[in-house]
């Protein structure tokens, strides 16, 4: 990684970014006293341990351990290194880096995604506007009233018609100088097999703009008009869009989905329109792929229950796909909704109106409820065979709960629901492959720290909160001293800034360690809040040089005793012998000088 920005400018950055601002854009944050809290994004969890402290501005989270600086949020959320990171900081901040940018490394994460995002809204507002203005957008008005979408809805969601051409959002894009190449990179246009030139993706079809919870446009689903196959066309997975992560909706729905505590998860976009458009505006929609973990890390950030709403000709099909098992790998409270045969919930809602809808989400069935009448249905019960492939069906799904006790509970619960004998049914669950429940609480770092370790992290912490007293460490002790070896590079890193800049903190730190692991380790010292309670830091650092010192007096003890016993083995001369001893007092004294101050 080279770093052209100068360490002054990066502390700048970092001074000037609202760190609550750009967290929130991920995570919901409270404010709880001095510090906000949410739920943390790089992990599954179901109560907040991710915090994040505006006037140190820095995050940390108590459950995975992920911390540091606004730098080190935006790589981890973002994926990328620490320059591009400092950069996408620097952008959010207008702090112009321009002038130390190199400029054959010219392809900047941060401004490149801005540029590829002003194509996408170039884009969409150009369907968007032929849809509304243009003779061509015809066809999909008709279909638009057809399918009963109203006016507002088509604002909200800013559908659009993508002419029937293979050139129009080329050709405009040309007029109004969007680059070819951004547009190629989101997936808006398809390079020709033979010869130059590119064509447009999305042709004659209805466009649905993808957006992500910042109201940026990441993506589009185009229905076709005419026979074209397929029916719905999705932009390709871009730098911008991840199907596994898009929630079609998720814009407009959020603030809803927080105030209810739970969403709608349905299939269709018109099912997400037509949702909203009669008020049951927390509802969203996956992208035709199965959920995957990053959609429900999504969503726990605003509700902890999902109600996943399936058409009745495909939720028996449903019920045994195991994709539906991360909702109970991920902890989340999920519950199934059926529409009558042969609905979709857009035709339903339409149909039957909003009461009637909700009357049907509102009658959700618990998951395993669901999944044991589905087995019931699938399989015949009446026989052995069939019951044992029900019975293992739905265990191997229950087995999946991480919780060992609501895991247990289940058991019984599935064991009364299917009316078989519960030892039968635990002997069976033994035949399974026992995963390793891995319950996600680690230790606190220290209680696993010898007590040279514990001191040498306080001495960190001093040296790191009170500059001043770094000065007292070295005149005492040499960095080679400290055991850890994790805290010997963090002090090494602390020391070589401080000689540097004459000041040097944590964040400073963070920024040139360039190791997830140290980063941690470091977080975790500037984070300790016992630490935080420490009024008096050179009386603390005393105590620490004492042990310290201490320490060092009984090693060289040690060595010297073994030095002795080697001086009898060889029979060295009374004088080397003599030397010894007078070496041997010498340090038992210190040591006993050292025991009578504490
Ligand atoms: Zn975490």
């Amino acid at each position: 990684m080279v770093n052209f920005i100068p360490q002054e400018k990066i502390a700048e950055i970092q001074q000037a970014s609202d760190i609550i601002q750009i967290i929130s854009e991920h995570v919901h944050l409270k404010q709880s006293g001095r510090n906000f809290t949410g739920l943390c994004p790089f992990h599954s969890e179901k109560t907040p341990s991710f915090t994040v402290n505006p006037e140190k501005k820095l995050f940390k989270c108590f459950g995975c351990g992920e911390g540091g600086t606004v730098f080190q949020f935006i790589m981890k959320q973002e994926g990328v290194d620490f320059v591009e990171a400092v950069k996408l900081a620097a952008s959010k901040s207008h702090i112009d880096l321009s002038h130390l940018q190199d400029n054959k490394k010219a392809s900047l994460w941060g401004a490149e995604k801005t540029h590829l995002l002003n194509a996408t809204n170039f884009a969409a507002k150009f369907y968007h506007s032929t849809l509304l203005n243009s003779e061509s957008g015809k066809v999909a008005r008709d279909y638009i009233q057809k399918r009963q979408i109203n006016d507002q809805s088509i604002k909200n969601f800013c559908l659009g018609y993508s002419p029937n051409s293979w050139d129009a959002l080329l050709k405009i894009c040309k007029e109004r100088n969007v680059p070819t190449e951004l547009l190629e990179k989101v997936g808006l246009i398809i390079p020709k097999k033979e010869g130059n030139g590119y064509y447009d993706r999305f042709r004659n079809r209805l466009m649905f703009p993808i957006l992500d919870a910042r109201k940026q446009v990441v993506g589009f689903g185009g229905r076709s008009l005419d026979d074209s196959l397929p029916k719905y066309l999705n932009s390709p997975e871009t730098v911008l869009f991840n199907k596994s992560n898009a929630l079609y909706g998720i814009n407009i729905a959020k603030n809803a989905i927080l105030k209810q505590h739970r969403v709608i998860l349905m299939e269709g976009y018109t099912d997400v329109i037509m949702a909203h458009q009669h008020g049951i505006d927390w509802s969203v929609a996956v992208m035709g792929t199965s959920v995957s973990k990053q959609h429900l890390r999504q969503l726990r950030q605003y509700c902890n229950q999902v109600i996943l709403l399936l058409d009745s000709d495909i939720a028996g099909q449903k019920s045994s796909d195991r994709n539906l098992d991360i909702f109970i790998e991920e902890e989340f409270d999920v519950k199934i909704a059926q529409l009558p045969k042969d609905f979709d919930p857009c035709d339903y809602l339409v149909a039957e109106g909003a009461e009637s809808f909700l009357a049907c989400v509102n009658s959700a069935k618990d998951f395993f409820s669901f999944k044991i009448e589905m087995a019931a249905s699938k399989w015949d019960m009446s026989t052995i065979h069939g019951k044992a492939n029900a019975i293992n069906d739905i265990l191997s799904t229950a087995m999946k709960m991480p919780d060992v006790i609501k895991r247990n509970l289940l058991v019984k619960w599935i064991a009364e629901e299917m009316s078989i004998d519960e030892a039968t049914l635990r002997s069976q669950l033994k035949k399974f492959n026992k995963q390793p429940f891995t319950i996600d609480k680690k230790q606190p770092v220290e209680q696993r720290l010898d007590a040279s370790s514990k001191v040498e992290r306080e001495l960190l912490y001093l040296m790191l909160s009170s500059n001043i007293l770094i000065q007292k460490v070295l005149e005492e002790i040499s960095l080679e001293e400290f055991t850890n070896k994790d805290f010997q590079q963090i002090a090494g890193k602390t020391v070589e800034l401080y000689h540097k800049n004459n000041v040097v903190k944590g964040e400073d730190v963070l920024h040139i360690l360039d190791d997830a692991r140290l980063n941690k380790i470091l977080m975790d010292i500037v984070t300790t809040e016992e630490f935080q309670n420490i009024t008096d830091h050179s009386k603390m650092l005393e105590s620490c040089m004492h042990f310290l010192k201490r320490r060092n007096n009984k090693k060289e003890i040690h060595q010297t005793k073994k030095k002795m016993s080697e001086t009898d083995k060889v029979n060295r001369s009374e004088e080397d012998v003599d030397i010894l001893l007078h070496e041997f007092h010498r340090k038992n004294r210190n040591i006993h000088a050292l025991k009578n101050k504490t």
